[in-house]
């Protein structure tokens, strides 16, 4: 079970420091949190493992506004995360951009973390199933490659999936690439222990909830009750 906290675009390095001084992750479960990138120098070294919420594949060079493995791993970052559908939708992420960022992560010994989901548009127009197994297939294979499956139309609403569609996307996911799969999409302390006792859920992607200390705790907490029972 992993339980990753995607803060996107909160917390300066203050707060980072702070929330960082009062969170304590529980035994049972791994925990990441993934800061701003001007953030991350404060969060590595305090005993949570620390995740960008990008990477970019080159090494270096005329790429404004992004940062490389490299980079990351020499200030201690543990990981990415890639193809966030916030990246997708509004940076023009595509499947293929994914896949090299990924790769140069996993290269340079980062974890990855990368995300899939479906829009609600697509979702009724009855393509899921061809928006994921597309998407899946961009994603390399790896022993340190997760991924978080993400219903756009979940993200950020508080519109959970119900278990049942979070069940089927997982083990239709899981069937194309078998590897831990995050549930992400509006996870709260109320809803994490249903999800995260479904059968191929393999933790979670946590946005909104994971900003406040003891809301991420309380779904950690969840997710490690859910590990120790399977
Ligand atoms: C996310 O940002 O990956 C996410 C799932 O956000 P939220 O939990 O706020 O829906």
């Amino acid at each position: 079970m992993l339980v990753a906290g995607n803060w996107k675009m909160f917390k300066g390095p203050s707060e980072t420091s702070g929330f960082l001084a009062a969170f304590e992750a529980p035994a049972g479960v791994d925990v990441v949190v993934c800061p701003p990138c001007v953030s991350l120098a404060a969060a590595v070294g305090n005993g949570v493992p620390v995740y960008a919420q990008n990477v970019h594949w080159a090494a270096e060079g005329a790429f404004t506004g992004e940062v490389s493995a490299a980079m990351l791993v020499e200030l201690g970052v543990d990981g990415a995360v890639v193809g966030h559908s916030e990246r997708r939708q509004l940076f023009g992420e595509t499947d293929d951009t994914v896949a090299r960022r990924a790769e140069a992560g996993l290269a340079a010994g980062l974890g990855v973390i990368a995300c899939v989901g479906e829009t609600e548009a697509e979702r009724e127009a009855g393509e899921t199933e061809a928006v994921l197994t597309r998407q899946v297939a961009a994603v390399p294979r790896h022993e340190r490659l997760v991924i978080a499956y993400e219903p756009v139309w979940a993200i950020g609403t508080g519109r959970t999936a119900t278990p049942e569609i979070a069940q089927e996307a997982h083990a239709l996911i899981r069937s194309l690439h078998p590897t831990l799969v995050l549930y992400g999409g509006s996870v709260k302390p109320e809803n994490a222990a249903e999800l995260m006792t479904l059968p191929d859920v393999g933790g979670a992607l946590v946005g909104g909830a994971s900003l406040d200390p003891a809301s991420f705790r309380a779904i950690c907490e969840a997710a490690a009750a859910a590990a120790a029972a399977a």
